[in-house]
């Protein structure tokens, strides 16, 4: 470290520094490590464009905190990924290896190879606190991203699915900073002063700027034709934050903080919307700084940085010795204003090869020149043409035999990859955040260039999307795309998927038999026929499918909860819980288990135990709708109508439509004595759906009490036409008929 590239003030830093190195190259007592050492901060920000930071020089955008970082520290003018996909590229961050090397190629079929060190294990092992908090589920433990981390919350709550599983998929910025903040306050006023005094390593994954763009609603005001920079600057408040409450606990000078990405957006580029098929530096070209301790001020590096340099680097400057035979290597000197030279950058893509059966992407880029190995080979000069619009393979043919040659030789170096089959939920999770792969892998090779096919890729990634909003739109658009190709597996799926959310089950049920018959169904399609079959009638072939599924995939929770959804369905209530505790056994804190059992317990008059199954819910995820509403339900049964009343108004507010919670609340109005509020409430939710015997009674009944006999008596016969055998609602349909409203007195 040289003394002259630090700013004023840094003299105690190097002093904490140096004692830390000197630490390290004694004899280890490797878990005894003074507190000097300093802590660690890796922030990943998934989806972030390197040109929509201010500091890199976007305009228009809103991104102090990283401006702030890149002031006070370095930051990379160039930094390159090496996989334009979640699981992949953070592997590579990770362990300091290119995907050749760890194996991770795709999101979701992949486990990163337990025994390969990553920064976790490295930092732990040196006696380091370490913690990873996540905000995607593609970084969910189950793919081995958890190894090394004495806590990983991956909990991330309830969200929408394709298939309206109710399965966690992302988690937003502030409630993982809550989380981060939380531990960090745990650290620092732990009553084991050894264990206070350790330094910590964090990694904070940010998911918000991923498609799709739903920043909030004050991000979206201010960013209404921008969404994707709405995000950024959310998330970059929320970084703000976290470095602030670091500040505030005197931590900061003694945190080196490296802030990077997965990798970026193409936003149209080369015809790509989103990232995943090409590798073009719209989606491997991504911010990197890294300031803190013993890191000097506004310095702009010029060397290329890379994905496994981020280990050899965070591990160098905290003084530790990093794992034989990296990829990587540690930009200390470039950080230290000392020249460096560029080391080519392996990147490939998978996705079409492995999805579709086209060909991979792989290729080479250094500081000047990248080449791509496609059908069509491609080469460009991005100096003079950063968009990689002009293709210079023709002219470059010896550059072009020189770059393949070490693309050659960097794949040779390959190692068997740790891979397991994708189970049901992962597939629907993955669905949900619009991935088009990551299902059963292609069962074909068409060779296909990924250049030639990705309108097609557009198209599918739409009605993907599209199946959550508008599942008739988007089933003709995946009928248009398998008459183009029939052998496109994902589409065909997700048809499938689309016809059963308008209720054609009949043609769900085709799509998922012509997968069956050519041995190309998933669990997950199988269970989707499940419950296909179930909304026909046909019972026993819908478990017969169910359990196929079940054999296909037996450790899967989603497995079980369709089961258990079955059950609850049929009215097995027996069946329904034994499903839900497996799927506890298999998924801990699982909150549809939780929630499931929270309702069987309420059906059989258990307040005590429903109330604390729908809390734990709401521990983890506090807007959870149907365990507040559950909550709200135990809070009438014991008498207590205000809060159940209190509880339900925000939940109604925060989901508008939804039918039990509007019911539950036009119920809780009644009985608390407010009939005449409470009848919108009751008419909401059965034009959202919940026309039923009990909440036309709710109706019935209220607007008898508000005085309105002739409304009262048409939704009481409108009961009784669905369920004739109610006598007291028959009584009350008698006297109302029978009887003459008394004359009304002005
Ligand atoms: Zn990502």
């Amino acid at each position: 470290m040289s003394v002259r590239t630090l700013g004023v003030g840094s003299a105690i830093v190097v002093a904490i520094a140096a004692a830390a190195a000197i630490v390290i190259r004694s004899p280890r007592n490797e878990r005894a490590v003074p507190a000097r050492l300093p802590n660690v901060l890796l922030i990943t920000i998934d989806t972030l464009r390197w040109d929509h930071v201010g500091a890199y020089g976007a305009s228009d955008v809103s991104t102090p905190a990283l401006d702030g970082l890149a002031a006070r520290g370095v930051r990379f003018e160039t930094a390159i990924m090496h996989a334009p996909l979640t699981a992949p590229s953070h592997a590579s961050i990770l362990t300091g290896l290119t995907p050749i090397r760890h194996g991770v190629r795709d999101n979701g079929a992949f486990v990163l190879p337990p025994h390969l060190p990553t920064l976790a294990t490295v930092f732990r092992d040196a006696g380091y606190a370490t913690a990873g908090f996540i905000s995607g589920f593609p970084l969910d433990r189950r793919f081995g991203f958890a190894k090394g981390f004495e806590t990983y919350d991956d909990r991330l709550p309830r969200g929408r699915t394709s298939r309206g599983g109710g399965d966690a998929t992302e988690r937003h910025a502030d409630e993982t900073t809550t989380r981060v903040t939380a531990w960090i306050d745990r650290q620092t006023t732990q009553p084991d002063a050894a264990q206070k005094e350790r330094p910590w390593f964090v990694w904070v994954h940010y998911f918000d700027p991923h498609a799709a763009y739903e920043p909030p609603a004050e991000y979206l005001r201010r960013f209404a034709s921008r969404p994707y920079d709405g995000e950024i600057a959310f998330v970059d408040a929320q970084i703000a934050r976290l470095l602030g409450h670091i500040g505030d606990r005197d931590a900061l000078t003694r945190t080196i903080t490296l802030v990077t990405a997965d990798h970026g957006e193409s936003l149209g580029e080369h015809g790509e919307e989103t990232h995943g098929v090409f590798i073009y530096d719209s989606t491997l070209r991504v911010p990197l700084i890294i300031a803190g301790a013993g890191v000097p001020s506004g310095r702009v590096a010029g060397v290329v940085a890379r994905g496994v340099d981020v280990l050899p680097t965070l591990l160098d400057l905290a003084g530790l010795p990093a794992p034989q035979s990296l990829d990587g290597r540690s930009l200390r000197p470039a950080i230290e204003g000392r020249p460096m030279t560029d080391e080519p950058a392996y990147i490939e893509s998978l996705l079409a090869s492995r999805n579709f059966g086209w060909a991979a992407l792989r290729g080479v880029r250094d500081a000047r020149w990248k080449y791509i190995d496609a059908p069509s080979r491609e080469m460009y000069d991005l100096t003079a043409d950063r968009r990689e619009s002009i293709n210079r393979f023709p002219e470059q043919p010896e550059r072009a035999a020189t770059m393949a040659k070490v693309l050659a030789a960097a794949s040779d170096r390959a190692t068997p990859a740790a891979t397991e089959p994708v189970t049901a939920d992962t597939a629907a999770r993955l669905h949900a955040l619009g991935y088009i792969g990551s299902t059963s892998p292609s069962r074909r090779a068409t060779g296909d260039d990924p250049k030639d096919r990705i309108a097609l890729i557009t198209r599918l990634e739409h009605a993907i999307a599209d199946t959550r909003v508008n599942p008739t739109r988007a089933a003709s658009a995946l009928r248009a795309l398998l008459d183009e190709d029939e052998g496109i597996t994902v589409a065909r799926r997700q048809l499938a998927a689309a016809l059963s959310a308008i209720g054609d089950h009949g043609g769900a049920i085709q799509q998922v038999r012509w997968l069956e018959a050519r041995g190309n169904a998933s669990a997950e399609d199988l269970l989707l026929l499940g419950e296909s079959l179930r909304a026909t009638g046909d019972l026993a072939a819908a478990a017969a499918a169910r359990q196929r599924a079940a054999r296909m995939d037996p450790a899967s929770p989603e497995v079980v909860l369709t089961e258990a959804r079955a059950s609850m369905a049929e009215r097995r209530g027996d069946d329904a819980r034994h499903a839900y505790e497996r799927a506890l056994d298999l998924s801990p804190g699982n909150p549809e288990a939780l929630a499931g059992l929270g309702q069987l317990a309420l059906a059989k008059g258990d307040l005590d135990r429903a109330s604390t199954l729908f809390e734990r819910v709401l521990a983890d995820a506090p807007h959870d709708v149907e365990a507040r509403t559950g909550l709200a339900l135990v809070r009438g049964r014991q008498g207590r109508m205000a809060d159940a009343v209190a509880i339900l108004q925000e939940v109604v507010a925060d989901a508008p439509a939804d039918a039990q919670a509007l019911a539950a609340l036009g119920a809780a109005l009644a009985r608390g004595g407010r009939p005449d509020t409470a009848v919108p409430f009751f008419e909401r939710a059965i034009s959202a759906g919940a026309r039923t015997p009990a909440v036309l009674n709710g109706l019935g009944f209220a607007k008898l009490e508000s005085g309105d006999r002739a409304g009262a008596l048409s939704a009481l016969k409108a009961s009784l036409s669905l369920e004739p055998k109610q006598p007291g609602v028959q009584q009350a349909v008698h006297d109302l008929s029978s009887t003459t409203p008394p004359p009304v007195v002005r």
